[in-house]
């Protein structure tokens, strides 16, 4: 095994397919955050490493030489692991992330908010019945501000921590319709989305809906990537530079 994924995301079970097809060696990385993950083609290991020196042991022990970063935006305690790692290491890394929502329309007239307590004071303030989409680990932030409002929060596993009665929590994984989410945020009555700058199209919907609405949208901006990386935005990007450093087995077809 010579190429490291760190995943969790689409781009990286994309990626680990058009790898595994091409018969690269490589292994993919997934936190274990959730009950049910959508796991890549290909070897897959599970569990954090034990910070930057159990990264730093996985490389030696397996013979990493490549890592690609294709975790989420703001999974940044992993990035700034894999940076650490791979300047530790002597290896190369490359960062792939799919592009913010930033550009997109309507993008001037969205709320930013630098992290998710200041989504929380800024959506106590204006809205009475948000629409939370800020993912399970970020909720403890918003309970206290938003103790009195009528939240919908949607999440992929049920939250651990206690929640304010008069808030509903719908347990699902995208990607969503446009018809659905227009459904939910309607039949919600909900007077502000929020959520932060995933980017992609796996949960573009409801933004395009609340923009449509006239309901404003909370976004918590990205942090910048933990340090000056190779970075690429797309997976084709991303198997030229693996294509560059990989060992092949075997193509897959004669396996
Ligand atoms: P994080 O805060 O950056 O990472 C916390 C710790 O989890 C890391 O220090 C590491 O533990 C472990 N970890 C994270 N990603 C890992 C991976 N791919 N393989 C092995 N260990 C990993 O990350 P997070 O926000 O909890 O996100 C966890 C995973 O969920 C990421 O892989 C990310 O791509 C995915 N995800 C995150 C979000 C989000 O909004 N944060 C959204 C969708 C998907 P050790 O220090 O022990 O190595």
């Amino acid at each position: 095994m010579n190429i490291l994924i760190l995943g969790g995301t689409a781009e990286a079970r994309a990626l680990a397919l058009e790898l595994d097809g091409r018969g690269h060696l490589f292994e993919s990385s997934l936190a274990g955050r959730v009950a049910r993950p959508r796991l890549p083609v290909g070897p897959v290991r599970i569990g954090g490493f034990g910070g930057v020196e159990g990264l730093n042991d996985y490389i030696a022990a397996r013979q990493v030489h490549a890592i690609v970063d294709a975790t989420h935006p703001f999974a940044l305690t992993m990035s700034r692991h894999a940076v650490q790692a791979a300047q530790q290491s002597g290896i190369d890394l490359l960062r792939l992330e799919r592009p913010g929502w930033s550009g997109r329309p309507g993008a001037d007239g969205w709320w930013w908010v630098d992290n998710h307590g200041q989504a929380a004071t800024v959506t106590a303030a204006a809205s009475n019945r948000p629409f939370l989409t800020v993912g399970r680990q970020a909720l403890d932030q918003f309970t206290g501000p938003l103790a009195t409002a009528a939240a919908l929060v949607r999440v992929v596993d049920e939250p651990e921590i206690d929640l304010p009665s008069n808030w509903t929590v719908l347990t699902s994984r995208g990607p969503y319709s446009y018809a659905s989410e227009r459904a939910l945020i309607l039949n919600h009555g909900a007077d502000a989305i929020v959520t932060k700058d995933s980017g992609g199209d796996f949960t573009w919907s409801k933004i395009a809906i609340a923009d449509e609405l006239g309901i404003p949208v909370v976004m918590v901006r990205r942090a910048p990537y933990p340090a000056a990386a190779t970075t690429v935005n797309s997976v084709s990007d991303a198997i030229d530079w693996v294509e560059a450093r990989s060992v092949r087995s075997t193509p897959a077809r004669h396996r």
